[in-house]
């Protein structure tokens, strides 16, 4: 069956591996097959971040971010103190919509429009039962 591919359809380290005589993975195989970069930036990417996760500083998670906003007051962490998710700024200005996107924990790879926040929320926070709020 004639094929609409081209001949060098397959990148070279897939085609080398299948001339050794190596099994290919099928999903290695279609990572390799398609923009391997794009298919690895999906992957770190949760919905809701404004552009790829992983594309900003390393060392630095959404929660460190200006754009990355958590819920307000007694939400703001579960009941065991852990941050809850929150919603990305630059996503709902991007999208170019008033509600807010979908909420992402906030530990995601940061993106390209990382901007650090002087004061980052804390990762886990006990309540105050004296003031009923978190310390
Ligand atoms: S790094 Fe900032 S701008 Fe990028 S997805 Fe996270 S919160 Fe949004």
């Amino acid at each position: 069956m004639p094929s609409n591919y081209p001949a060098d359809w397959m990148t070279k380290d897939a085609s080398a591996e299948k001339r050794a005589g190596k099994k290919v993975d099928a999903k290695l195989s279609l990572e390799k097959l398609t923009e391997p970069t794009l298919v690895g930036a999906r992957g770190r990417t949760e919905k809701g971040q404004a552009h790829w996760g992983g594309e900003g500083p390393s060392a630095k998670r959404c929660r460190h971010c200006v754009h990355w906003t958590p819920p307000e007051g007694i939400h703001m962490y579960s009941v065991k103190g852990v941050l809850a998710k929150g919603w990305c700024q630059e996503y709902v200005k991007l999208s170019n919509t008033k509600a807010p996107g979908p909420k992402f924990r906030h530990g995601a790879l940061t993106c390209k429009h990382f901007i650090e926040n002087p004061k980052p929320p804390r990762e886990f926070a006990k309540l105050d039962a004296s003031t009923g709020g978190w310390v």
